[in-house]
């Protein structure tokens, strides 16, 4: 580790030849201006990883520096795109089009940042790029191997988010556990990171896990040991060690781990089980663990404490709204995969912070909608304050959905339609308030008699499966005098990932029959909003976008806001607190960023 590696990076750079060894740096690379994290995981999977490496990076944000994360992912798969939620968990979709690991969602609500392709990385967009460059005769004759050139595009990933982010500090996370065979050529590129950028440049935390077998009564540290030891094998050097543990780790069990592996005492932490996942930059506060970081990296210059201090002040503030919420609603999810909760981990999260927000837990009930029809479906929905209706694929529980929402909106129980949830809206309104009996989606049933949701017409030429949705970023323009303008304004940008949408043909018949389309795209009939006028439903609102990915701790999706309150005032007819919108703040809108895969309309 201590080999001095000053000027190895200027040899890279000044070059005007293709060296053997290296890749050109990126245009505008400024060597030792972003520093790295890299944050591995030992022993096994599923320590929280992305958790802990956001916590980690909230805490250097705290401070003032800018901080740009990066999830590697081992798969060959060019995104999550095709991956199934139900093993996965959910697909995150980014501003820019991008369909990822949940990870990044993690990564945006915590560091209240809007993330982009740059941000997320598969094995699969590492080896298509270094295979492209094959294909054009980019190695000049040479053999194309691991090392370098495998490992040169992962170490090109980072600084060009280096360059494009203008970071303080990279987060590297790799997925996976060391010593994994696909993440082993994404750990020897942070070993070679190292090497070129300078002993002082990157730091390295190994995220492990202390056991404490129930028969013994005691932890133990051996496969956190072992662990160390064969990252160390690889030529890592960690410099903090993080112990994930059910109960607080022992000094006596740290010391052992320094021991074994050359990490000071007070650089080997407890990151034992807390109340919730907001204690843990705190929790590493603690511990020392930033203070471990910047002194490492030699950052102490670029913090700022009393940036620092507003924003722990107003992190607590949430953490305190979570803990003494004094209401509670019972808000039911009409799903299909409700065993599984990782496939709505935004929606779970976006009714946390409505909740903070309105000062109420949100319990949520998981309702399988495959055995549900009219004649069940109040019994299903008793004793529920709203209702949610999520994204979903495929025609599986599809009727369910439609008998919910027809009781919710006959009903007067508050609901909130996402995307899938808000096709089955408009369904449910032409089979049962316009009269078109066979009113489907064609996604449900390609030869029904009225196609209220169709295929858009760009979807027709598309033949391959990956990134080939509307995906991503899109403008609403709003309607005057609805829900959605009260909560947004004139414009809202929203989160798109769907393929199907309100056929043009069906718009006029549902608005004559009262259904207000609220918000729109501003370059095609694509209906964004739905929603019913207060003075006929209390709160009957659907979006084609996915509202659940926009929504943060501290700026709530109003979509989901709108609901709690509404199922507040369900609730408790006392209930008289004013919804928190009537002066809107002016809509965050992105630049039009289009998506890569689509001519988005
Ligand atoms: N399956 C629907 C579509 O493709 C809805 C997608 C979703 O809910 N994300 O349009």
């Amino acid at each position: 580790m201590a080999i001095e590696t000053e000027g190895l990076l200027s040899t890279i750079r000044d070059r005007s030849v293709d060296t053997e060894f290296y890749l050109p740096l990126p245009a505008g690379y400024k060597p030792g201006q972003t520093k790295y994290v890299v944050v591995v995981g030992t022993v096994m999977s599923g320590l929280g990883k992305g958790i802990f490496s956001s916590s980690l990076a909230k805490c250097l944000q705290d401070k003032g520096l800018a901080v740009a994360p990066i999830k590697f992912e081992g798969y060959l798969n060019i995104d999550s795109g095709t991956l199934n939620p139900y093993r996965h968990g959910e697909v995150f979709v980014l501003d820019d089009g991008t369909e990822c690991d949940m990870d990044l969602g993690t990564y945006e609500r915590a560091l209240d940042q809007d993330l982009t392709k740059l941000n997320f990385c598969t094995s699969g967009q590492i080896f298509r790029r270094v295979l492209d460059r094959e294909r054009h005769g980019g190695y000049l004759g040479r053999d194309v191997q691991m090392i370098p050139h495998v490992t040169g595009e992962v170490k090109n990933r980072l600084r060009e988010l280096a360059v494009a982010s203008h970071a303080d500090v990279v987060f590297v996370e790799i997925g996976g556990t060391v010593g994994d065979v696909e993440n082993a050529y994404y750990i020897e590129a942070m070993r070679q990171l190292a090497f070129e950028e300078g002993q002082r440049s990157v730091c390295f935390v190994a995220l492990t896990y202390v056991m404490e077998p129930a028969s013994l009564g005691e932890q133990k540290s051996k496969p956190a040991q072992l662990g160390i030891r064969e990252l160390m094998e690889r030529g890592i050097q960690p410099h903090i060690i993080a112990c994930r543990a059910v109960n607080p780790v022992v000094h006596k069990v740290r010391e052992k781990i320094a021991l074994f592996s050359n990490v000071a005492p007070e650089h080997v932490i407890s990151m034992h089980d807390c109340e919730s996942v907001y204690l843990i930059p705190d929790m590493l506060r603690g511990a020392g663990c930033d203070k471990a970081v910047i002194d490492w990296l030699g950052l102490a210059e670029r913090a700022d404490d009393e940036a620092e201090r507003r924003a722990r002040e107003t992190w607590s503030g949430y953490v305190n709204g979570l803990r003494n919420a004094s209401r509670q609603v019972t808000i039911g999810v009409a799903g299909k995969y409700t065993s599984v909760r990782d496939a709505y981990a935004s929606i779970i999260k976006a009714f946390e912070h409505a909740g903070v927000r309105l000062g109420a837990r949100v319990q949520l009930r998981w309702i399988d909608t495959s055995e549900l029809d009219d004649s069940n479906v109040a019994a299903a929905l008793e004793g529920l304050h709203g209702l949610v209706v999520p994204g979903a694929f495929g025609t599986r529980g599809a009727e369910g959905k439609i008998a919910c929402i027809r009781h919710a909106r006959t009903s007067g129980l508050p609901c909130l339609l996402i995307c899938y949830g808000f096709q089955m809206a408009v369904i449910e309104y032409a089979r049962n308030v316009c009269g078109m009996q066979d009113a489907n989606s064609t996604e449900i049933d390609n030869d029904c008699r009225y196609p209220v949701i169709n295929l858009l017409p760009e979807q027709l030429r598309v033949e391959s499966l990956g990134g080939t949705m509307r995906l991503g970023g899109q403008d609403v323009v709003i309607n005057e005098g609805t829900w959605a303008w009260r909560m947004f304004g004139p414009r809202a940008r929203q989160r798109f990932r769907h393929r199907y949408e309100v056929d043009p043909r069906y718009i006029a018949d549902l608005e004559a029959a009262g259904l207000v389309f609220s918000g729109r795209s501003p370059r095609a009939p694509i209906m964004h909003f739905l929603e019913l006028p207060p003075a006929v439903h209390p709160y009957f609102v659907g979006t084609q976008a996915h509202p659940e990915l926009t929504s943060r701790p501290l700026s709530p999706h109003p979509f989901f806001v709108g609901l709690v309150h509404a199922a507040l005032r369900l609730a408790d007819p006392a209930y008289d607190q004013p919804l928190p919108f009537d002066a809107p703040p002016p809509a965050r809108i992105a630049p039009n960023i289009e998506t890569a895969s689509q001519s988005s309309r």
